[in-house]
């Protein structure tokens, strides 16, 4: 089966985030047989590994990924970073939903 032109979908085959750069990236796509040396694949165009939908560029920080991502992917709830955010917001009651009591209004006028 020969690699197919299209946009590949790059994931890690084989490496490690520590040698980004030595690393061996497969495309995810079921007929697609395209396998690439990160080196000659850097900066070039893959489709998000988790959506599969949106366009991004194989940086550096992508080829440390065995699953390379778009921004709106790795900003999903399973982030780590997220959650922790998340919880921080919980905890400054911000997302609160009791109207402030009458006596906090006049407080802060
Ligand atoms: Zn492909
Ligand atoms: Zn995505």
């Amino acid at each position: 089966m020969p690699s197919l032109n299209h946009i590949h979908t790059y994931i890690r085959k084989s490496g490690n985030e520590r040698k980004p750069y030595e690393s061996i990236f497969k495309c995810a796509d079921p007929y697609c047989t395209h396998i690439a040396d990160a080196k000659s694949i850097k900066d070039k165009a893959s489709i998000c590994s988790k959506c599969k939908t949106a366009e991004i560029v194989m940086n550096v920080t992508q080829l440390k990924l065995a699953r390379p991502r778009c921004e709106e992917c790795s900003n999903k709830p399973e982030n780590k970073q997220k959650q922790q955010l998340k919880k921080t917001l919980e905890a400054l009651d911000i997302f609160k939903e009791e109207e402030p009591k009458e006596e906090q209004i006049a407080k802060s006028e």
